[in-house]
């Protein structure tokens, strides 16, 4: 699926950011993180590829990952660095092959030490370069095509993504130049377009405008990191050339002893920027959780409440599924287990349970409730006269996804 048809619906489209571990780390900061947001119904998750230099493995594999396991878009960012033209198009191979449907492409940051960005000999200087490239694919346009006219190669059909700067690129002093050169990823194919995090909601709204001014009518999705410490926004800050906007500068600096103000300040400012551009209509939200849940989960729930938020939920249950689940989780509840024993029941609700998760592969609710019910079930039949801990806290849980509309979305 094309990521970029998610934003042509109402309301804003959330997604999130993971990035990779560092070599021969698990994964487990990851789908612990998205296991955590699932419950939001993020539309698609993006995977960094290593950034300010850093180089780290496994993109492809985990964004192909959390396709397999949550049934929702992994978008690889694919970067230039190191990789001739030919290295390009084997990964897209492999992107394909892995039944990626996205990818983001970028140019990459100079490698560790170096100053300026220096491309593969027989590589991209250019993010725009690489567009090209993957678009010259989805026409079919293989290397191999440009020496052999008779060459036929399959097309491919991958949407893309590319980087917008609000504050302009760290490498270019003027902002207008730096959006002529978005404007020229989008002329060469891209679909839609991230931006590097910002702390001022007005420069973002401008460059927006700006944006649109000059012709650039893709989806334009802010990235926000909801950072918590002081330090981390002034690396931000000098790292990428982001502005600190004078008032939260003076606030943060009078408070920078306080890391529990100083968060609370951040947590604060961050949530006023991000209704402020729901506000203005945005097609959608990306954000860059950092492979921690908390502060990511803090925004989308402040954001849910009174239902603002549309849950774009790829699991449109059916309404006899719909059912049958509900009478398992009703067994659950209840504890009525009638002549069967615990572990007769144990079959049935499982049987029910992997055949909605078979078929709604796509639903994370059903991976959330099956983890949800796995707990209650090892602990035995629940007493509702006496509802215990485990009870309550399953029920409560349940009850959010309830009134979140997660489950009365009956097809
Ligand atoms: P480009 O679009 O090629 O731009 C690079 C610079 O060249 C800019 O200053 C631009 O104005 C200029 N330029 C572009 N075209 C021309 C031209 N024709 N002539 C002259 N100048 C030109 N980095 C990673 O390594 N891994 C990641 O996973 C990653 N994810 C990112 C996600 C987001 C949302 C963003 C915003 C950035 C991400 N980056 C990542 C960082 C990115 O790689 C760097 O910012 C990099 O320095 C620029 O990449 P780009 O794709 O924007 O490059």
């Amino acid at each position: 699926m094309k990521v970029a048809d998610l934003y042509k619906q109402d309301g804003p489209v959330y997604s999130l950011e993971v990035f990779p571990p560092r070599n021969g780390e698990t994964t487990d900061a990851i789908f612990n993180t998205i296991d955590n947001l699932i419950g939001f119904q993020p539309a698609f998750i993006s995977v960094t590829g290593g950034a300010l230099g850093s180089l780290r493995g496994g993109t492809i594999a985990i964004a192909s990952d959390i396709k397999r396991k949550y049934g929702i878009e992994g978008i690889p960012h694919f970067t230039c660095v190191n990789r001739s033209i030919q290295d390009i198009e084997n990964l897209m191979m492999e992107m394909k092959f892995s039944e990626i449907d996205n990818v983001f492409a970028l140019r990459g940051d100079p490698a560790l030490g170096q100053k300026e960005f220096t491309p593969h000999p027989e590589g991209h200087k250019y993010a725009s370069e690489l567009v090209e490239q993957i678009k010259a694919l989805n026409d079919g346009e293989y290397l191999m095509s440009k020496d052999n006219k008779d060459y036929e190669g399959i097309p491919t059909d991958f949407g893309i993504a590319v980087a917008g700067y609000p504050d302009g690129h760290v490498e270019l002093a003027d902002k207008t130049k730096d959006l002529e050169n978005l404007k020229l990823k989008v002329d060469k194919g891209a679909d839609y377009i991230v931006t590097q995090l910002f702390f001022d909601a007005d420069i973002f709204l401008e460059f927006v405008e700006n944006a649109k001014n000059i012709g650039i009518d893709i989806p334009i999705i802010p990235g926000i990191m909801p950072l918590d410490k002081y330090g981390q926004i002034k690396f931000c800050s000098k790292q990428m050339g982001i502005e600190i906007p004078k008032k939260l500068n003076e606030k943060l600096q009078s408070n920078k002893d306080d890391k529990e103000a100083v968060k609370e300040i951040l947590e604060e400012h961050t949530m006023a920027m991000c209704k402020k551009i729901i506000e203005q209509g945005t097609p959608g939200i990306q954000f860059f959780t950092m492979d921690k849940p908390e502060g990511t989960k803090k925004i989308l729930q402040e954001l849910c409440r009174g239902k603002e938020m549309i849950f774009r939920s790829s699991t449109i249950i059916s309404a006899s599924d719909f059912a049958s689940l509900n009478r398992a989780l009703d067994i659950v509840f209840t504890g009525n287990y009638g002549d069967k024993k615990p572990d007769e029941v144990k079959t049935i609700i499982d049987a029910c349970l992997n055949d909605c998760a078979k078929k709604y592969y796509k639903g994370s609710v059903d991976n959330l409730v099956k983890n949800e019910l796995g707990d209650l079930i090892g602990a035995g039949p629940v007493n509702p006269e006496h509802p215990n801990s485990i009870y309550r806290s399953v029920a409560d849980k349940m009850l959010k996804f309830h009134e979140k509309g997660v489950y009365t979305e009956v097809a």
